[in-house]
């Protein structure tokens, strides 16, 4: 590995790639470092959705958006706790970071739109894959091609190494021969993600987020980069919100794509009862909340096969969908009381929901839950019915940044030479992060820490 570098980037995720191909492309010798034997982070687990208001398929559709209209929605979707001028340099790098994301990285689209909790329109891009992993690996190719990116995986950052209060180096180990060595560098980039597999860590900050609630989350995000950061001197913010994503497998908490049904075209959540509890395109904290206090805190999303076929996820996600019907998680079959009967639900109660959401979609109006977005009704077999549970899935806390991603300490001094993207940052989600906006935010934030750093290297 080599001994000296113009910018360090720790971390393989979305942010990372955007911030070390940007630096190089800036004219700075980069060194991007991963601590496992795969790159792409919680990005590569991700569907890869991204809220792009002014994208070309609205333009296509018709559908009018805007900047400001997606910034509302995050602030109001986090409680306004996030930074508004944080937020607005998200929602307006947004159609940028799109384009880059096709242009500089090669990633392809799929020619239609999700509309995710929280948000007023259907705005979010998906992926060709409908996998963050179409961002990672192309940008993984991307970044192999730039002769001035040494990308190095199995290499875990220790520590930042200071001289005074500027960053000088960073401290890494080899995971695999366990040798220690430092890289000199003039800037640090930390795009390590979040903490959500850092049960201690949770529990140090939000003490309901222990262990008996599953995680989403790649095994790499434990939060070394916000412990570094504040090793360093920066302020950690909004630590305590732990997000947890609602649809989520009972037994291992990985997310089910499969339940993008919901978002894409339509699904309704029950419970045991066989009721409706909640606005399916409520936001994730909303969701998770009502689904932990229905019995076996359990729900069960139902779906038809008209909903399996216009959105293709069954296929698109084919390994997931066969492993969740063979363990009986899915269940498939040609009528409400078959599946209803398989879950334990309560069928009839299953068939009068479903009868009272079909009046609803011919009335255009959800008087129990104000349905948000079009309503599809449910009226012919065969039914999905899935069971879930909410599992961690994002830490909207973490390292404070100013507008050029500098890590900023508790008197709001920039640490000279320090840089931070992604989730490893707080003060942009609030409270409760949207769907789709993380992308949105990693590419962006770490385009801007990439040049920043570039920018002070020089
Ligand atoms: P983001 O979405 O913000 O880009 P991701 O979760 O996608 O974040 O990626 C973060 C990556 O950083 C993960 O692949 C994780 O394994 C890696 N990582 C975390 N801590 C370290 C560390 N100390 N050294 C190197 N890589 C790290």
């Amino acid at each position: 590995p080599p001994a000296e570098a113009d910018v360090v980037v720790i971390g393989s995720g979305g942010a990372g790639f955007a911030a070390a191909i940007t630096a190089a492309n800036a004219g700075a010798r980069v060194v991007l470092m991963e601590k496992l034997g795969v790159l792409g982070g919680d990005t590569a687990l991700s569907g890869g959705e991204m809220a792009v208001p002014g994208n070309w398929i609205q333009k296509h559709e018709g559908i009018e958006d805007s900047p400001e209209a997606l910034a509302e929605d995050m602030l109001k979707g986090g409680d306004h706790v996030g930074d508004p001028d944080l937020v607005r340099i998200v929602a307006e790098g947004a159609l940028e970071s799109s384009q880059w994301l096709t242009f500089e990285g090669g990633v392809a689209w799929k020619h239609d739109l999700m509309q995710f909790g929280g948000h007023t329109t259907k705005r979010s891009l998906i992926p060709l894959t409908h996998s963050g992993s179409e961002m990672t690996t192309k940008l993984t190719r991307r970044a192999r091609d730039i002769s001035a990116i040494t990308l190095l995986d199995c290499t875990r950052a220790l520590d930042l190494v200071r001289a005074g209060d500027a960053i000088s180096g960073v401290k890494v180990q080899n995971t695999q021969t366990g040798a220690e060595f430092t890289i000199a560098c003039k800037a640090v980039v930390l795009a390590t993600g979040g903490f959500g597999s850092n049960v201690e860590m949770r529990v140090k900050y939000n003490p309901a987020m222990d262990e008996k609630i599953l995680s989403t989350d790649s095994v790499g995000v434990t939060g070394d980069g916000i412990v570094m950061a504040e090793g360093a001197g920066a302020e950690l913010v909004d630590m305590q919100y732990i997000q947890t994503y609602p649809v989520c497998d009972p037994s291992s908490g990985a997310l089910l794509y499969v339940g993008d049904v919901r978002l894409q075209y339509q699904a309704i959540m029950v419970n045991k009862g066989g009721m409706r509890f909640v606005e399916e395109l409520e936001r994730r904290d909303v969701i998770s909340n009502a689904i932990t206090q229905q019995e076996g805190g359990t729900g069960y999303l139902l779906f038809c096969q008209k909903g399996a076929d216009a959105t293709g996820l069954l296929e698109t996600h084919a390994d997931e969908y066969d492993n969740l019907e063979s363990r009986k998680v899915i269940v498939k079959a040609d009528t409400l009381d078959e599946v209803a009967a398989a879950h334990g639900v309560d069928p009839a109660a299953l068939k009068k929901t479903v009868d009272a959401w079909n009046a609803h979609c011919k009335d255009g109006k959800d008087p129990e839950f104000s349905y948000r977005g079009k309503m599809n009704p449910l009226e012919e077999g065969p039914y999905y019915l899935m069971a879930c549970k909410p599992a961690v899935h994002y830490t909207m806390g973490g390292v404070r940044i100013d507008s050029e991603a500098r890590a900023l300490s508790a008197s709001g001094e920039a640490i000279p030479g320090l840089f931070a993207a992604g989730e490893v940052t707080g003060q942009i989600m609030g409270t409760n992060r949207l769907g789709s906006c993380s992308m949105t935010d990693i590419y962006t934030f770490g385009r801007i820490a990439g040049a920043s750093a570039a920018r002070h290297a020089r």
